[in-house]
């Protein structure tokens, strides 16, 4: 496939940015420079996601001084997943870039993804071949949450990729026309489909600062992943609740048959409070697992924005509408 081969596409690198105001003055000017050798027409909008520190200021400051910056800056902090879909709303260019603001993502990977897309691809994601940066415990609960939110699913979410990413904007406009509030972009990058290809990457380590994914911050991503992308936890509930009763049967036949043959009537104050205990226990943890569904309904019907912008900054590529 040579379908892009000629191509100079206009690039927009999205990067969401939580207290990182140490790492932006150098991660965007580098990364501007790596775009800037790819198109003549690139913007960089740094999406500022509610930071305590002076990302904010850092960032209107890059849009002053590079007309390719955009800063966007949201009202609080809304998550890395909405300041990601801020971003894409935002980009105007012809493939859209999304990065991380640490400088954990090789820009050496760039020119490799485009040439990806040249030759066809509309999603060229980044594999990370290690998970070193991470403790052995969440690596393997990472493994064990796509294992499970893969289940038995049509769609599948690759286990190793990240948003490190680079997409047609026909994957963009996918993305942006989905309507869902609480968004797992993993999930829905694997939603919308196309033709996607993964490379390997090594990522680097942080530049300044520390990750905001430890293990708790890690959890409830997962977990708004996999009610997000599974109803494998409901259906595990009805299984649950069939073998339950299905053993109840049995033992119930078993305690009769014990009484008429051989005559033991069974003293059961024993049995009782551990078959309640066990089955109350149950009831609780069925009710959780729904109330996970049900909560995410809430949030979804209430119909609130995933984000809201508080101030913009910078130029950047002109809107694609007037460019025709
Ligand atoms: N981030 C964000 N909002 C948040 C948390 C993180 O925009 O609430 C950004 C963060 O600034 C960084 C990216 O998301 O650019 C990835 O975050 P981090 O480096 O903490 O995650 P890790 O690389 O460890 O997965
Ligand atoms: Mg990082």
């Amino acid at each position: 496939m040579t379908i892009r081969a000629d191509a100079t596409p206009s690039i927009s690198c999205v990067m969401p940015a939580f207290n990182e105001a140490r790492n932006l003055s150098r991660v965007v000017p580098e990364t501007l420079a790596a775009l800037a050798a790819l198109s003549p027409r690139v913007e960089l909008i740094v999406v500022d996601d509610g930071s305590r520190d002076d990302t904010a200021q850092v960032a209107r400051a890059l849009s002053q001084s590079h007309p390719q910056v955009v800063s966007l800056q949201l009202s609080r902090n809304f998550g890395k997943e909405a300041a990601l879909t801020a971003g894409m709303e935002a980009a105007q260019g012809d493939v859209v870039i999304l990065m991380d603001a640490d400088g954990q993502h090789p820009l050496a990977l760039l020119p490799d993804m485009l040439r990806t897309w040249r030759q066809g691809a509309d999603v060229v994601y980044a594999v990370r071949s290690t998970r070193d940066d991470q403790s052995r415990l969440q690596a393997g609960l990472t493994g064990l949450f796509y294992k499970l939110v893969n289940w038995g699913n049509r769609v599948e979410i690759p286990a190793h990729a990240g948003d490190f990413r680079l997409m047609d904007r026909k994957v963009v406009a996918a993305l942006n026309a989905l309507p869902e509030r609480n968004r797992f972009m993993k999930g829905l990058y694997a939603w919308v489909g196309f033709n996607s290809t993964a490379i390997d990457y090594e990522p680097l380590p942080r530049a300044d600062g520390q990750t905001h994914y430890g293990l708790r911050g890690s959890f409830s991503l997962a977990l708004t992943g996999m009610v997000a992308f599974s109803t494998a936890p409901l259906r595990l509930l009805t299984l649950l609740g069939l073998l339950l009763a299905f053993g109840a049967l049995g033992y119930g036949a078993w305690v009769v048959g014990e009484y008429f043959i051989a005559g033991i009537s069974v003293p059961g104050y024993a049995t009782i409070v551990a078959g309640m205990m066990l089955l109350s226990g149950i009831q609780l943890l069925s009710i959780g697992v729904l109330a996970e569904y049900v909560g995410r309904i809430y949030e979804e019907v209430k119909r609130r924005p995933a984000y809201l912008v508080s101030q913009r900054s910078g130029l950047g590529l002109p809107p694609r509408a007037r460019r025709g």
